[in-house]
């Protein structure tokens, strides 16, 4: 499999590095990752963590020590067996529970991947939800391939400026230190795909990750064959016009329909993640119907084998396209779903909230594919009745939108510091059955001191980390003083620290802590029990209300009374995540309710015992339980927005007045909070077995692959 040209010539005995570097396995593989850092701690460092680029810098001798060196031999050799193990599945759950459907295959559509920072082709939550999907596919034998693109300027980098505003900066991503591998590319040795739609032809080169024993494939417009508007097509991810987007969804779902058959992988179920995908709905259509059925009979089969899952009550967070648009690009395609005009847009056709229509994207992957889900219990209700008029005979209740609540990739997500902790109380081997409530009982027999030291030690991680970007942003980039005061440098590791991070949108509300100011400074200025706040996250670059919220918040993190209190971290990333979810002491969310879909970032704090406190929206009106975290609830709704947005703030206060802050400085003679750790257990104990994509991905499975798959075997 090293078919990438530039891949260098390996002492035989380690020949198979290349494979450990380029397959994503090893970020979740304690072992994989010991073992780079092994090799060379300092390049593994500068490399960020990147080992295909630190594969290629990697001295001749160093490279000859190891493969003589028995202590490193012996971890290479135990972890291609397991690697091995893996990539045959034989001892997975899903293959030892469904045996007879082994060599099923499911695709699973997405616009976004968040797999790891080397890999720039995620913005946020959705992206991340979905590489955290494979990863675990991949840990349960899940026969599932992944489709989406490669983005070669990626989503963008931020900066913030001088006046605290954020800068969008698009950087070039680096094909030869990324975890890719050519398949149709002049690198491959086979050339560009050619895609050809409504007369059109666009040329795709192809290029394959690994995430252990899934493949991804990923889709590229920018080779020399294409027109140079073509080759920009997919630059960005979400960075175009309305035109562009169109013509990249309908790449991702048609090209990537005719990509799997090009690659001679005939999927059995599709899933379409978000409606961005909905297009491969017609594109399996139109294949069936060109092979004799008619459209209503290829529409029930399609339906029966199709998953969509939709992911915002947002409006705007649904893509629609002028019905001119969908004419310009489909006008010679729906002949070949046998479809009139009028019937073909009727597909999609939906209220675009002015008084007119248009088609809606999520209508489209509503009405043709047979199993949907939102992505968590509220969100399914509130789903049902966004989409009430699709299914107008029945009652809300009988719309056909279940739910499956998002989780994260435990193994992904948990600090190593803790990974260990937890192996030495819950058993060596939690890893393997970390869905098991009973396993995470064990939490409460944790000492006290164990945990609290292990959670200082990772704070103390936390504010290194942004100790050190601050340095370097001072001492490389020249940032004047003040912005360098925002980015955290007095940030104290004995105040209570919240963390707020995640996109800027309005509707999560990221102001609202600061709607009192007295109130807050009162916090933020106590004398014995200080209170200070990190914040990060990306607002798109279109969204001027959500960029002049960052810049707010920069502002204020500059006025004197609170000067130092309030951090904001720059470019938030998987790798920023990280050390947050796991570093600060309360992680915050205050979304408009029920605008927050599920939520993940706090479910990866919870599983690093810091406890929720946030709107009862999203996975946190399931997660709550009074003993694990805390809720932000008025206990009424009220009538407009800005009385909802005032009792809510007034709720965060008390709150934080009355039980958070006395509860974390409440301390024994040994400096203790024996009362907060407590609830930092019950964070871990509750939510842990629960909120993984463990639970996620086999829910999946269960109630989407298998009846899908049972559906098709039915007919064949
Ligand atoms: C987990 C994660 C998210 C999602 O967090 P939300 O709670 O849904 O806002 C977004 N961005 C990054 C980088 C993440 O790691």
């Amino acid at each position: 499999m090293n078919n990438i040209p530039t891949d260098r010539a390996l002492p035989p005995r380690i020949e198979r590095l290349h494979e450990l570097a380029r397959n994503l396995w090893w970020t979740w593989q304690t072992g994989s990752r010991s073992i780079f850092k092994y090799i060379d701690k300092g390049l593994w460092e500068a490399c960020n963590h990147n080992p295909v680029k630190m594969m290629k810098q990697l001295p001749e001798e160093r490279l000859h020590e190891v493969a003589n060196d028995p202590v490193f031999l012996r971890n290479y050799d135990g972890l291609l067996e397991t690697l091995d193990d893996t990539i045959e599945r034989r001892e997975s759950w899903f293959v030892r529970r469904y045996p007879e459907h082994r060599d099923r295959t499911i695709a699973y559509f997405s616009a976004e991947f968040g797999l790891h920072i080397s890999l720039p082709i995620y913005s946020g939550g959705l992206g991340v939800l979905a590489g955290d999907h494979c990863k675990e596919a991949s840990d349960l034998g899940v026969p599932l391939v992944g489709i989406g693109f490669i983005y070669p300027l990626g989503y963008f980098k931020q900066r913030i400026n001088a006046e605290g505003r954020q800068e969008a900066i698009y950087e070039r991503f680096d094909y030869n230190a990324a975890p890719i591998e050519p398949v149709f590319s002049h690198e491959a040795g086979n050339g560009p795909l050619r895609f050809q739609m409504n007369g059109r032809v666009i040329h795709l080169a192809v290029w394959r990750v690994r995430v252990g024993a899934v493949t991804l494939y990923l889709m590229d417009t920018d080779v020399e064959e294409n027109e140079p508007w073509d080759r920009e097509l997919s630059a960005r991810l979400y960075g175009g016009d309305q035109e562009t987007r169109i013509r990249q969804e309908i790449i991702l779902g048609i090209g990537g329909v005719r990509l799997l058959h090009e690659l001679g992988i005939e999927p059995t179920v599709c899933h379409a993640n978000e409606g961005h995908a909905a297009f491969l709905l017609l594109e399996r259509i139109r294949v069936l119907v060109q092979q004799g059925l008619s459209f209503d009979e290829a529409a029930k089969q399609v339906r029966e084998t199709t998953v969509f899952t939709t992911h915002t009550p947002v409006p705007a967070g649904h893509d629609a396209f002028p019905f001119h648009m969908i004419e310009e690009h489909f006008s010679h395609y729906w002949g070949e779903l046998s479809l009139t005009r009028e019937e073909f847009l009727a597909l999609g056709e939906h209220p675009d909230g002015y008084g007119g229509k248009n088609f809606n994207m999520t209508a489209l992957a509503l009405r043709l594919s047979g199993r949907r889900n939102g992505v968590s219990r509220l969100h399914g209700q509130v789903s049902r009745e966004m989409w009430h008029s699709l299914w107008p005979e029945g009652t809300v209740d009988e719309v056909p939108i279940g739910h499956i609540t998002n989780g994260v990739h435990t193994p992904s997500w948990v600090a190593p510091e803790l990974e260990r902790l937890y192996s030495r109380h819950l058993g060596y081997d939690w890893r393997l059955h970390h869905d098991d409530p009973a396993l995470w009982d064990r939490v409460m027999e944790i000492p006290d001191e164990d945990l609290w030291n292990v959670h200082c030690e990772l704070k103390g991680l936390l504010l290194g980390v942004m100790r050190e970007r601050i340095r370097r942003s001072w001492t490389r980039d020249a940032v004047g003083p003040l912005r360098a005061l925002t980015a955290g440098p007095f940030l104290d590791p004995n105040a209570l620290t919240i963390g707020f991070a995640r996109r800027f949108a309005t509707y999560k509300r990221a102001l609202l802590i600061f709607s009192d100011l007295v109130r807050l400074i009162g916090l933020l200025n106590s004398e014995f029990k200080p209170v200070q706040i990190v914040f990060a996250g990306k607002a798109h670059p279109a969204d001027l209300p959500g960029r002049s919220l960052i810049q707010e918040i920069n502002r204020l993190a500059r006025e004197h009374n609170v000067a130092g209190r309030i951090a904001f971290i720059e470019d938030y990333d998987m790798r920023v995540a990280k050390y947050l979810v796991r570093g600060v002491d309360i992680w915050l969310n205050t979304p408009r309710r029920p605008l927050e879909a599920s939520g993940t970032s706090g479910q990866k704090a919870s599983l690093n015992g810091v406890p929720n406190l946030s709107i009862l929206d999203g996975w946190w009106f399931e997660g709550y339980q009074q003993v694990n975290g805390w809720a932000i609830d008025p206990g009424f709704t009220a009538p407009t927005e800005e009385a909802q947005d005032a009792a809510d703030a007034n709720a965060l206060y008390d709150v934080l007045e009355s039980q958070v802050v006395p509860l974390f400085f409440d301390r024994d003679s040994q400096g203790i909070p024996r009362g907060w750790v407590r609830t930092m257990k019950e964070a871990i104990r509750t939510n842990a077995p629960v909120f993984s994509t463990r639970r996620m991905v086999r829910e999946y499975a269960e109630k989407m692959y298998i009846p899908a798959i049972r559906a098709a075997a039915g007919r064949e």
